[in-house]
């Protein structure tokens, strides 16, 4: 296992209900760092650009237009093995299918308004907290 960084996303569904505080305490309870975080209330192009890997797919509009909603809290985790453990603590993309405990089962509340983003691989980790932080804005 190796030290790794990793993109976490909070969505509009959960700052809308104020529980953004109660979702960080699962990431930091699991290990994980936040090494970075800022709230920003994307654009539809930062949405576009961001979802790029997902257009052409039936929910991507839909998708779109939900992450633009409302603000959302962006930030870097850091940890061993941090981007698969923070799959692991948010849960399967459809809260129906997530594992008692995580992020998902008890917070999202549908498929779509799941509560949380994070990468899925080494390379969209990168490409993710490039796309949504400066360098200098990293600061451990
Ligand atoms: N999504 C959706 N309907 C679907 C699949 C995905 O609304 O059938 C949304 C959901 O918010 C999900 C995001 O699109 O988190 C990205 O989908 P992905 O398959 O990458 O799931 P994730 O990596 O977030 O678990
Ligand atoms: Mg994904």
């Amino acid at each position: 296992m190796a030290n790794e960084r990793t993109l976490s996303i909070i969505k509009p569904d959960a700052t809308e209900r104020n529980i953004t505080g109660l979702i960080i305490a699962r990431l930091e309870a699991s290990g994980l760092r936040v090494i970075a975080q800022k709230r920003v209330w994307w654009k539809k192009k930062d949405a576009k650009k961001f979802y790029d890997i997902h257009k052409g797919q039936p929910f991507y509009q839909d998708l779109v237009t939900f992450m633009t909603s409302g603000p959302i809290v962006l930030q870097v985790l850091e940890g061993e093995d941090a981007i698969a453990k923070n799959r692991a603590v948010m849960g399967a993309t459809n809260p129906v299918d997530a594992e008692p405990g995580t992020i998902r089962k008890d917070f999202a509340v549908n498929m779509q308004r799941n509560s949380v983003h994070g990468s899925d691989s080494a390379e969209t980790a990168k490409r993710e907290i490039a796309l949504c932080f400066k360098k200098g804005e990293i600061v451990g």
